[in-house]
C-alpha cells in the first residue's frame, strides 16, 4: 500500500460501474498505467477534470491491492483549447491513442512523454496546420521507439527523389520506381515530400511548411499503416481524424 505523486497526461477513461471510471494514465515515472477515480460521473465531481483526455497533471495515486486509484491531481495543462477546434482534437487524439497502443505498462518511456506534450503544446497553442503536428508526431514517436527512417533519398541508388516514391518504413526509406519500388503502392511526389519535410523539421518551424491536407494524408496513412502491423493493432481515432478534416 502506497502513496505516491505522478505527472501524468490521461489517455483515456472507461465506464466503471454507476459513478466510476477506469483511467488510462502514461505517467512520466512509471508509463502507462490503469487507475480507478472514483464517483467522477456525478455532475458535481471535484475530480471531473483529471478523467478527461489530454489533462496533464500532478496524479495523486493510492496503489493498493485491487490496483491503483487516483485521489487527487493538480492540474498543469489541461489543453483545454483543443476543444474548441474539432480538426486538432481529432488530431490530439491519434497521438494519445498512439501512446496507449504503443506503450508497455509500467515501463517508463520518458522522450515519448516529452514528445507528446510538445506535440500537445504545439497543437494546442502553435499556428502549425494540426496535419504537420501529427506528422511530426509519429515520425518522431517512431524514432523515440527505434524505428529512424532516412527519407532524403533512394535507400538503394542514392539519388534524390523527384517521381513517385514506393515508401518501405521495413527497410527504414524510400525506393524510387527504377530500384524496384512497389509501383502499385507508389506516392504521389508531395506526398513523399510531406514526409520528408516533417522528418528533418524543428517543432517550432511547423508552420513554416505548407503541405496540404491531401498529401500529408496520404503520408499520414503509410506511417498509421506501419504501427498497426507493428503494434498489432488498429488506430480507431485515424479514420475519426479523416472523416472529420474530409468535411
Ligand atoms: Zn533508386
Amino acid at each position: 500500500m502506497e502513496q505516491f505523486k505522478a505527472n501524468a497526461v490521461a489517455l483515456k477513461a472507461a465506464s466503471l460501474g454507476e459513478n466510476d471510471r477506469v483511467l488510462t494514465l502514461f505517467t512520466y515515472e512509471r508509463g502507462l498505467i490503469s487507475a480507478r477515480i472514483k464517483g467522477v460521473k456525478k455532475a458535481q465531481a471535484k475530480l471531473k477534470f483529471a478523467q478527461e483526455p489530454f489533462c496533464f497533471g500532478e496524479y495523486m495515486l493510492y496503489e493498493g491491492r485491487g490496483g491503483y486509484t487516483v485521489t487527487g491531481c493538480v492540474p498543469i495543462d489541461l489543453f483545454y483549447d483543443l476543444r474548441a477546434d474539432i480538426e486538432r482534437y481529432a488530431a490530439g487524439c491519434v497521438m494519445l491513442e498512439y501512446c496507449a497502443a504503443s506503450l508497455q505498462e509500467e515501463s517508463p518511456d520518458p522522450a515519448l512523454f516529452k514528445l507528446l506534450l510538445s506535440c500537445l503544446s504545439a497543437l494546442c497553442y502553435g499556428g502549425a496546420p494540426d496535419e504537420n503536428a501529427l506528422l511530426y508526431f509519429l515520425i518522431n514517436a517512431l524514432a523515440v521507439a527505434g524505428y529512424r527512417f532516412d527519407f532524403s533519398r533512394c535507400i538503394a541508388c542514392g539519388r534524390r527523389l523527384e517521381q513517385k516514391v514506393y515508401i518501405d518504413l521495413e527497410q527504414g526509406g524510400a525506393w524510387c520506381l527504377s530500384c524496384g519500388g512497389d509501383v502499385k503502392k507508389a506516392i504521389s511526389p508531395a506526398a513523399y515530400k510531406s514526409l520528408k519535410f516533417m522528418s528533418e523539421a524543428e517543432l517550432d518551424r511547423l508552420s513554416t511548411i505548407s503541405v496540404g491536407f491531401k498529401d500529408a494524408s496520404i503520408a499520414l496513412g503509410v506511417l498509421i499503416g506501419f504501427i498497426e502491423s507493428v503494434a498489432g493493432v488498429k488506430i480507431k481515432s485515424f479514420g475519426e481524424y479523416i472523416k472529420i478534416k474530409g468535411k
